[in-house]
């Protein structure tokens, strides 16, 4: 099978040629139909992050496919059956966080695609117990997009309690940013879409969003005071400066969601207006098993678009560069 390998931080990923892995107790192996490309994988290639990950690996977290093997004791999937991996490879189940419903805070995670191989190849293994079964009828290509980038932003707008009353700013359309401002409006919000494209916030228009912000001409903050400050703003674009503004956006009781992952990201939170408006500062990382399943859930009922574009495997590090210079529509995927 064929697989993309970061064999060094930094370089461009190699293709290679590697045997069927072998599903190992309580694994799957799985044929891979489709693999998003999220930025995540990009900054995991490159090393951004305090916590990196050790080449060789495949990266890729939204990767949906057939099972084809079981491992030892497996009895809930059976071959033949789609499922997607998401970035939560697997959990312990048992420590505090595992039991009180957020297992993607679990301390002994394996996170698919930079603790181990992920889903830019042909064949992956994944923890049966973490492989989400699609509904019937959700094409791979859009269930993909979904696995990371849709159960990210749909959990962001639960933790921020987003209400149909509510006007939530959606900093950066990419791949997790147009999902983002569907799932707002299913919440009944009003919704600002914060890029510096205007295809970007062309596509925002387009899935619905109220307000659109060019923040190449505009200061976003500025613009939310004057609609009377965000309930809620996601932070999902590359860049920390935009943190900030997102933060200085928000009304008294706002509350401003850290999701994209810029590397070194360092953002200052000013004391007093965060102590008089009462704001709060959250970090939110993926969704749960169950947060993936009301996502295909809503999406099977054809709540949601997934708008991306397909590539083949052995474009990858051309895909890497059209993410990196913004000219990508929404999202990647490869199809196998
Ligand atoms: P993307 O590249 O598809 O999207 C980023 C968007 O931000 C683009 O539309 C770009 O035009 C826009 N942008 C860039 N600069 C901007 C600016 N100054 N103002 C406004 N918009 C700007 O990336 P993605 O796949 O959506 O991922 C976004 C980030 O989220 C990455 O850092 C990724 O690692 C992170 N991420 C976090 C989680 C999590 O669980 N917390 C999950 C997935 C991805
Ligand atoms: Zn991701
Ligand atoms: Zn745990």
């Amino acid at each position: 099978m064929k697989a993309a390998v970061v064999k060094s931080l930094g370089e461009p990923l190699v293709l290679e040629e590697r045997p069927d892995p072998l599903p190992g107790p309580g694994q799957v192996r799985i044929r891979v139909e489709a693999s998003g490309l999220c930025h995540t994988d990009i900054h995991a290639a490159h090393g951004d992050w305090p916590v990196k990950p050790t080449p060789p690996f495949v990266p890729g977290h939204e990767g949906v496919g057939i099972v084809e093997a079981l491992g030892e004791g497996v009895t809930h999937l059976s071959p033949g059956q789609r499922v997607a991996v998401p970035w939560l490879g697997w959990a312990c189940g048992r420590c505090e966080h595992c039991l009180t419903g957020w297992e993607t805070l679990c301390e002994e995670q394996i996170n698919t695609g930079y603790g181990t191989d992920g889903a830019y190849a042909e064949k992956m293994l994944a923890h049966a117990d973490f492989a989400l079964p699609v509904p019937d009828g959700v094409d791979p290509r859009e269930a993909a997009p979904l696995t990371c980038a849709g159960v990210t932003t749909y959990k962001a707008l639960k933790v921020a309690g987003v209400g149909p009353a509510d006007l939530v700013a959606i900093s950066g359309v990419g791949g997790l940013g147009h999902l983002a401002v569907q799932y707002a409006k299913i919440a009944g919000a009003t919704v600002a879409a914060i890029d510096i494209s205007d295809d970007k916030l062309r596509l925002a228009e387009e899935l619905g969003a109220d307000i659109l912000i060019d923040a190449r001409e505009e200061d976003p903050a500025a613009v939310l005071q004057q609609h009377g400050g965000a309930h809620a703003a996601l932070a999902l674009a590359v860049n920390e400066e935009t943190f900030a503004t997102a933060l200085a956006g928000l009304r008294r009781g706002g509350k401003l969601v850290m999701v994209a992952l810029p590397a070194d990201g360092i953002v200052q939170v000013p004391v007093f207006s965060t102590v008089l408006g009462g704001t709060s500062v959250i970090g939110s990382i993926v969704g749960t098993r169950q947060d993936l399943a009301e996502v295909f859930r809503l999406h099977a009922a054809g709540r949601t678009r997934v708008v991306y574009e397909t590539r083949p495997l052995s474009s990858v590090n051309e895909c890497i560069d059209e993410v990196l210079h913004g000219r990508v529509r929404a999202r990647i995927v490869f199809d196998m």
